[in-house]
């Protein structure tokens, strides 16, 4: 039996039924792929759902704010995804259609070539194999490819590998089948190889080498940075927030004061930063205000790609400080409680308002 009859034949009896997998609908297709980037399917599912409950179509997704979706994507990490969402919906409706085939998917912000073959072998037939992790895990294996997979070379043998394997007649079948072989079947830690239908073909196994495929030439270092939140509130309960710009992670979304430190810093030398801070950048009102430490939270970590964050957070009261009279620092504003925990915020600072009690 050929490789792509064996893995629709395991795939006809174990693959999932998502909700994506029941449309053809290219929007509906292309919004489960991006949220699938970087993001579980159990996760994804709930998010799949709540965002075309807001957005249903793409329309009314390029008619939205950058705000609403934002606030839609808030938690799934990776905003880069949900702006580009966005931008791709209004170059679509100033098309005034859908591209219908690879080439013009690709030509879409933030679209690939693993989400363009997608969309097209999935809603239009086309003969397009998608690759991504899970394909490259099975197709190293079965085949004993030892190439790294974060190389040109790597790419180019995997890419033309995965087309040549493709079932040109239900490409959208076999797509779906070899990731959800990945995903279910060849996973990463613990391949169930004595039930595996590819046993009997597969290298990596008769090799003994199953958890070094696939291989990657280089690990990525993980740079760590201290960030410091101050929830500095004023007289009447207004406190001062910014919406994150490019040239970083989280744009688009909301924070507290931040200020970045060198190192770990304890709450004397944070509070000490923030009197400086606020004399420099607050006006006179930055030089007089008394600032009054009311909460604090040490030590926060949170993991993103390549970077670990290490956070700390101060609830601080600047009193004799008013929102109407005490002009925000530029690119701050004031903003009420509510507004505040109503604005999409990252996961992490979302954490600080929930340990403050500020989220409910
Ligand atoms: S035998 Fe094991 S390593 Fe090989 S394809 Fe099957 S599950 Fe993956």
């Amino acid at each position: 039996m050929e490789f792509y009859e064996l893995l629709e034949q395991w795939f006809a009896r174990n693959g999932r039924d998502l909700p994506w997998r029941n449309t053809r609908d290219p929007y509906r297709v292309w919004v489960s792929e991006i949220i699938l980037q970087q993001t579980r399917v159990e996760q994804g599912r709930d998010y799949y759902i709540r965002f075309l409950k807001a957005f249903p179509t793409v329309g009314q997704l390029a008619a939205a704010s950058q705000d609403s979706v934002m606030r839609q994507w808030e938690g799934l990490g990776y905003y880069s995804r949900a702006r580009n969402l966005h931008a791709a919906a209004r170059q679509v409706v100033e098309a005034g259609k859908f591209p219908a085939d690879y080439a013009g998917l690709r030509s879409l912000k933030g679209v690939g070539d693993y989400t363009a073959a997608a969309i097209a072998s999935f809603c239009y037939d086309e003969p397009r194999a998608v690759v991504d992790g899970n394909v490259y895990r099975v197709l190293s294996r079965c085949f004993g490819i030892t190439t790294p997979i974060d190389t040109t070379q790597g790419r180019r043998e995997f890419a033309e590998m995965a087309d040549m394997l493709l079932d040109r007649q239900r490409p959208a079948l076999y797509n779906q089948a070899i990731m959800d072989f990945g995903a279910l079947h060849c996973t990463p830690k613990s391949p169930l190889c004595s039930t595996c239908p590819m046993e009997a073909m597969c290298k990596a196994r008769e090799w003994g080498r199953v958890g070094e495929l696939p291989v990657k030439s280089k690990r990525t270092a993980v740079a760590i940075r201290h960030l410091v939140y101050f929830i500095l509130e004023e007289e009447h309960g207004c406190f001062l927030i910014r919406r994150r710009e490019a040239g970083d992670i989280w744009k688009g979304l909301y924070e507290p004061l931040l200020l970045e430190m060198q190192h770990e810093a304890d709450s004397d030398e944070a509070m000490a930063a923030l009197g400086n801070w606020l004399s420099e950048n607050a006006g006179a009102w930055g030089e007089e205000v008394d600032l009054h430490l009311k909460e604090s939270v040490q030590g926060l970590r949170h993991q993103l790609t390549h970077r670990l964050l290490l956070a700390d957070a101060y609830r601080v009261r600047a009193r004799g400080c008013d929102a109407e009279r005490c002009k925000a620092p530029e690119g701050y504003r004031w903003v009420s409680r509510d507004e505040l925990v109503e604005l999409a915020a990252p996961r992490l600072v979302n954490r600080i308002y929930e340990h403050f009690g500020m989220a409910e």
